[in-house]
């Protein structure tokens, strides 16, 4: 069995990261404020004594979660069943049409590998989700068409990636981390990871160096395709601005260690509250205002105090001041 064969046996992925996400059909609408009982939590990882310590199986986005709120991370992971998640977002929409637009791009025969064969991709693939009317979908589907033109224009259609939306997977002392990456570049031999982004506002200079997700991409790509890969990029389609960086040994370690110490925490969260913990105490929320974003802020009274809610196409606002809220993701 190759090593990747073995890996995806071990690592299924837990939650796609969202970008990744797909859009949520016809989701039921609960009441609000509705409470989790803590008997539907089950816990992530538990160490019994004796027994090989059982690695924490887990994504990027998984990890972040919990980072940014044990509350959400709870209620998405591990309450089941899962609270049902707000309405679909049109900026998630936005963000899964011109990824899937952009992978199937490269599946396309060379002669087919046009700018203007891309954005017909993106209205075919189109998801008319989460948009204030019909007008709006038409105008940011034809938005986005133009954006994911112009990048493909910068590319050559004949360097075919490593690889596309590839699933990587690898493991650490303590971790089973998989995910997916938007593509795979091989320059000069060594391979790049490319993260597509679709958000309002591009990347800051420092956003590739500090992202977790890609310095994981980056190990896990390295270990499983036995290629040197360092270099991480986001590429944001709406200005084409491109944000790089450089990783060492020590950088690649040093990311390692923070997810370790993030799972190692989300899982004594899941013991506690295996022990009898109340669920708000172990997994405390975290309220700021990116609880307006939040799927699951119909649960969290903390978050519907923190933040207001958003519309769903709020994220995609055109006629919205520059510093207004944004979405955390895309
Ligand atoms: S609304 Fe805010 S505090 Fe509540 S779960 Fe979501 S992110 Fe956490």
């Amino acid at each position: 069995m190759s090593q990747q064969a073995a890996m995806s046996q071990q690592v299924q992925p837990q939650q796609a990261r969202a970008k990744e996400a797909q859009p949520q059909q016809a989701r039921a609408q609960e009441p609000q404020a509705r409470q989790p009982r803590p008997e539907q939590a089950r816990p992530e990882q538990l160490q019994l004594d004796g027994m090989p310590r059982r690695l924490f199986m887990c994504t990027p986005t998984r990890l972040t979660t919990f980072e940014d709120c044990p509350r959400r991370y709870r209620m998405t992971y591990l309450d089941r069943p899962a609270p049902p998640k707000g309405p679909p977002w049109a900026h998630t929409s936005l963000g899964v049409s011109v990824h899937t637009a952009l992978g199937r791009w490269w599946d396309e025969p060379l002669p087919r590998r046009t700018p203007a064969r891309a954005a017909h991709l993106v209205r075919v693939n189109w998801v008319d989700e989460g948009w204030r009317d019909e007008e709006q979908s038409a105008r940011w589907r034809e938005r986005a068409a133009g954006m994911v033109e112009r990048y493909v224009t910068g590319l050559d259609p004949a360097v075919q990636p490593r690889a596309v939306e590839r699933q990587v997977a690898t493991k650490t002392g303590l971790l089973a981390l998989s995910g997916r990456v938007d593509r795979l570049d091989e320059r000069d031999g060594e391979l790049v990871v490319v993260d597509y982004k679709t958000s309002r506002r591009p990347p800051g200079d420092d956003d590739a160096r500090v992202s977790t997700a890609l310095a994981l991409y980056a190990f896990a790509a390295e270990r499983m395709l036995r290629q040197r890969c360092r270099r991480v990029e986001l590429h944001h389609l709406p200005t084409g601005r491109v944000v790089a960086a450089e990783h060492t040994d020590e950088s690649l370690a040093r990311h390692i260690r923070r997810a370790e110490s993030i799972a190692a925490d989300a899982s004594a969260a899941a013991a506690r509250l295996a022990a009898g913990q109340p669920p708000d105490e172990a997994f405390p929320s975290r309220p700021g205002p990116l609880c307006s974003w939040c799927d699951l802020r119909r649960h969290c009274p903390p978050g519907q105090a923190a933040a207001p809610a958003r519309l769903p196409w709020a994220g995609v606002a055109d006629d919205e001041p520059a510093d207004a809220p944004v979405p955390p993701v895309g």
